[in-house]
C-alpha cells in the first residue's frame, strides 16, 4: 500500500525526522523543525543537487546571498506590487482561504457555506523593521525565493569570475513566504528551503535551453533521487506568469495527487532588465518597471562583436524541503513478512540516507566486541560518507527495526565469532540478506553500496 500522509508525519516525529516548530507552545503555522535524521536527510539530497548543478560542470557558480535584503530588490523584483495570492474568508465559519487553491471557489472548504468575502490581494512577503530608527516601519524583507538575490549578484559573480554565455549560477537557501494556509505537512510552509538555478543564455538560445533544463532536471528526480518516472511527469503552465515566455512543473504523484515540487522557467531579460542601471541603452524585451534606483549594468559584454546587452533566464526553482518530502513518500515501505510480522522500511537511495551503516555489538558492554566495533566506526567515520552509528544496546531486533525505518543501507554486526576469525555480519536493508565478511573488507564495501 502506498505510503498515506500520515504515515510520513508519524514516521518524521517517532525517529526524529521533522517536529512541529516551537511545539511545546503550540506551535506556529508553516513552520517545522529539522531533527537529526531530518538534518541528514535535507544534507544529503541539497549535497546532491550541488554535485550536480555545480560540481559536476564548468559552467555554473555557488552563490550564498543574505536571507534579509533591502526592500527596493522586491519593488523592482515586482514582488512589493504583485506578489500576492487571492485571499477570500468565510463569513459564516471564518475560514481564509486561497482562492486558486479552493475545491470549489464559491464554496468555503471548511463549512461548505456560499457567504464568502470578494477575494482580495494577500501579500505573501515578510516585512522586517531593521535598525534603530525603523521604529516599526518595514524597511527590509525576508527574502521569499533566491532567484533575485542571485540576479543582484549577475555582476559581482561575472566579474570575479569570467563565463562566456551560457552560464549559471546556483544558490540553496531558506525562503519565507506569509502562506495564507500551510498545509499538507511540509508541503506548503511559510519558512521553506530553496535550490534554484538561473542560467544566462543569449536571447535565441532560450527555447533550446529551456529544453534541455527540462530534461535534465527531470533525469535528476529519476537517476539522483531514484523517484519512477511513472510517479512524475511535467505540466506546461496555461497561463503564464507576466515575467514568463514558457514554464512547466515537474510534478510528483503525492498520495492525493500529483503536485509541483519544481519550476523551470523562461522569464526572458525580465530579471536582469527590471533591476539593471540604465535600462534604455538595452533593448529590454519584457515589460519592466522603469528603475531609477540600480547602481549597476547587468549586461553581457560580448568578447568577440562588443556588443553588450541582457542575458536571458532559464530558471530551475525545487523546493529542498518538498522534495524530501516526495523521497520519503516514495522510499517508504511497509512490508508483510508473513506470520502476522510487519516491518516499516525506508527504502533511500544508499546516497541520501540519513545514516549510512550501524555498528551493532550484539551483546552490550562485552569490551572485546565494544573495541573491535569501536574500531571500524572509527574506519567508516574516516571515510566520510556521513554520519556512522554505534549501537551498544544489546537488542539487535530492535536496532534493525530503528535503522529500516530511518533508511540504514547496511548494519555490520560484530559477535563472538568475530573475536575468533575477524568476520562480521553484513545485513542489507532492502533485502535483509545477511553475509559473513571479513572485518577488514567493511569499508570497501560501504564505499560500494554508497555509492551504488
Ligand atoms: P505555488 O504555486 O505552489 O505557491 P510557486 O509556483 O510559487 O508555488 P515557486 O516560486 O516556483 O513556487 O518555487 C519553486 C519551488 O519552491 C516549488 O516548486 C516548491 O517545491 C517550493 N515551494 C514554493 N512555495 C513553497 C512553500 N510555501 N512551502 C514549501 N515549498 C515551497
Amino acid at each position: 500500500m502506498p505510503a498515506s500522509i500520515n504515515d510520513i508525519v508519524a514516521l518524521c516525529k517517532r525517529r526524529g525526522f521533522i517536529f512541529t516548530g516551537s511545539e511545546i507552545y503550540g506551535g506556529l503555522g508553516g513552520a517545522y523543525d529539522y531533527g537529526p535524521y531530518g538534518v541528514e536527510l535535507m544534507k544529503n539530497i541539497r549535497a546532491a543537487w550541488w554535485n550536480t548543478m555545480v560540481y559536476a560542470r564548468d559552467d555554473i557558480e555557488g552563490l550564498d546571498a543574505a536571507l534579509i535584503t533591502n526592500r527596493l530588490l522586491w519593488k523592482y523584483s515586482g514582488h512589493e506590487g504583485c506578489f500576492s495570492d487571492p485571499l477570500v474568508e468565510c463569513k459564516k465559519c471564518g475560514a481564509r482561504m486561497r482562492q486558486d487553491k479552493m475545491a470549489d471557489p464559491t464554496r468555503c472548504d471548511n463549512c461548505s457555506s456560499t457567504d464568502l468575502t470578494e477575494p482580495r490581494p494577500y501579500m505573501l512577503m515578510m516585512g522586517l523593521s531593521i535598525g534603530a530608527t525603523a521604529n516599526g516601519e518595514i524597511n527590509a524583507y525576508l527574502r521569499p525565493e533566491t532567484a533575485t538575490t542571485t540576479y543582484t549578484n549577475f555582476k559581482n559573480v561575472l566579474d570575479a569570475k569570467p563565463h562566456k554565455l551560457p552560464f549559471g549560477i546556483a544558490q540553496i537557501g531558506k525562503a519565507f513566504r506569509n502562506e495564507i494556509s500551510p498545509r499538507g505537512f511540509v508541503f506548503r510552509m511559510r519558512e521553506f528551503e530553496q535550490a534554484e538555478m538561473q542560467y544566462f543564455v543569449r536571447p535565441g538560445d532560450d527555447e533550446k535551453y529551456f529544453d534541455m533544463w527540462r530534461d535534465a532536471r527531470m533525469n535528476w528526480w529519476i537517476n539522483v533521487l531514484g523517484i519512477p518516472a511513472e510517479k512524475l511527469r511535467f505540466t506546461p503552465h496555461e497561463k503564464l506568469a507576466h515575467y514568463a515566455k514558457a514554464a512547466g512543473d515537474i510534478e510528483y504523484e503525492f498520495p492525493d495527487g500529483f503536485d509541483e515540487v519544481e519550476g523551470i522557467h523562461n522569464r526572458q531579460d525580465f530579471d536582469l532588465g527590471s533591476h539593471t542601471k540604465a535600462q534604455s541603452e538595452f533593448n529590454i524585451t519584457a515589460n519592466v518597471m522603469e528603475n531609477k534606483d540600480s547602481t549597476t549594468k547587468l549586461a553581457y559584454s560580448d568578447p568577440q562583436t562588443g556588443d553588450n546587452f541582457i542575458p536571458y533566464v532559464i530558471e530551475t526553482a525545487m523546493g529542498v524541503n518538498r522534495t524530501m518530502f516526495a523521497v520519503m513518500l516514495n522510499a517508504y515501505t511497509d512490508e508483510d513478512l508473513g506470520d502476522g510480522k510487519s516491518r516499516i522500511v525506508l527504502k533511500l537511495k544508499p546516497k541520501l540516507a540519513p545514516v549510512k551503516a550501524a555498528v551493532i555489538p550484539l551483546a552490550r558492554n562485552v569490551p572485546e566486541l565494544l573495541t573491535i566495533s569501536n574500531d571500524i566506526v572509527t574506519k567508516l567515520r574516516a571515510l566520510g560518507l556521513g554520519r556512522i552509528e554505534l549501537e551498544n544496546s544489546g537488542n539487535i531486533g530492535k536496532n534493525y527495526r530503528r535503522h529500516d525505518e530511518i533508511g540504514t543501507p547496511v548494519c555490520i554486526t560484530v559477535d563472538h565469532q568475530t573475536i575468533e576469525d575477524g568476520t562480521v555480519t553484513l545485513r542489507h536493508r532492502d533485502t535483509m540478506a545477511q553475509e559473513r565478511i571479513p572485518a577488514d573488507d567493511v569499508t570497501h564495501r560501504l564505499i560500494e553500496i554508497i555509492n551504488a
